[in-house]
């Protein structure tokens, strides 16, 4: 929690506490139709539980939000918005986080999502050091294939990075934390807001506020360097040695100042369609019509 806010969330409400109505009742899901077992983490805002629906024994995930601290905090849209683009997104993709259903009772809000057990891949960069350049390409290759859908239903996620991609049960990708996410209208206008995260922030959010579906940032790793602004704002960065040929040139076309010069952006008919993206030489091996269904290289 933030210094300034050390109260913890409230355990959910006990079936005699809940303030929520049955949904045996009221056709609503409450908390009595989940057993919640043990916490998966915590965001600013938020906790997250490992839990199971009792009517089936499906297991998800539900995220609990205080709606107090949101209220303190100011944080209603950021709540908000990531129900408006999870819903959007619905369940059309196997690599983002799904919102099955929402509810409240009086202190909280509630979304149940798929359970990803496997946690963050950040968690998995720093235990490992650096990624297989196999496992590179499969999770690149599974990012580039979520992005291309989000962007096709016309929303940007803009805080991409390791600590907001979850792993499933089969180590495969999936896309989480649109609190920071945008509903774009048909036009695919850009946004002027400022959210993300120092390390990852591309250079027209720092210089004019504005980000846009070229969104797709990547680094080499996540070095010390990017947190200096006006290094990305240059695009001031090394490779390490021995990094992959492909790979650097592939960086090298997305690091590009002009969101709109960057691979996959607005090359095609269709823009934003990722289509140039997906057929850079990086990802040759990638079978794209298989990507989901393939077991990953083994996670080193
Ligand atoms: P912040 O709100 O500060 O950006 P956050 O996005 O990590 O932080 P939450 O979305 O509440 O906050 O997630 C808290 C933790 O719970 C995450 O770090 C993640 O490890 C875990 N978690 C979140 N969603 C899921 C999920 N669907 N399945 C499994 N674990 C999850």
């Amino acid at each position: 929690y933030p210094e300034d806010d050390p109260a913890p969330l409230r355990p959910p409400a006990s079936r005699t506490q809940s303030k929520s109505r049955n949904s045996s009742v009221t056709g609503r899901m409450t908390v009595d139709d989940f057993e919640f077992m043990e916490e998966l983490g915590q965001g600013s805002y938020s906790t997250v539980w490992h839990c199971k629906l009792l009517a089936t024994g499906q297991e998800y995930a539900i995220k609990r939000i205080d709606k107090a601290h949101l209220k303190r905090h100011q944080k209603e849209q950021t709540a908000l918005a990531e129900k408006n683009t999870l819903v959007r997104l619905g369940s059309g993709h196997p690599g983002i986080v799904r919102l099955h259903w929402t509810f409240q009772d009086e202190w909280s809000l509630f979304f149940v999502l798929d359970l990803a057990r496997n946690g963050e891949l950040q968690t998995r960069i720093s235990q490992i050091g650096s990624l297989s350049i196999e496992c590179v390409r499969y999770y690149a290759a599974q990012i580039v294939d979520a992005l291309g859908y989000m962007h096709s239903k016309g929303v940007i996620h803009r805080d991409l990075k390791p600590e907001n991609l979850l792993l499933d049960d089969a180590l495969r990708i999936k896309i989480t934390d649109f609190g920071t996410g945008k509903l774009l209208d048909s036009g695919g206008e850009p946004t002027k807001t400022f959210v993300g995260t120092a390390q990852y922030v591309s250079p027209e959010l720092l210089e004019h506020n504005e980000s846009s579906k070229s969104e797709l940032n990547m680094t080499p790793s996540r070095p010390a360097t990017c947190d200096d602004w006006q290094k990305i704002k240059q695009l001031e960065y090394d490779f390490p040695e021995g990094f992959d040929e492909q790979a650097q040139d592939l960086v090298r076309k997305l690091l590009v100042r002009e969101p709109d010069q960057r691979l996959g952006a607005g090359s095609t008919g269709s823009p934003y369609d990722m289509r140039a993206l997906r057929s850079h030489p990086f990802f040759a091996p990638i079978n794209w019509s298989t990507l989901w269904s393939d077991p990953p290289p083994p996670l080193e």
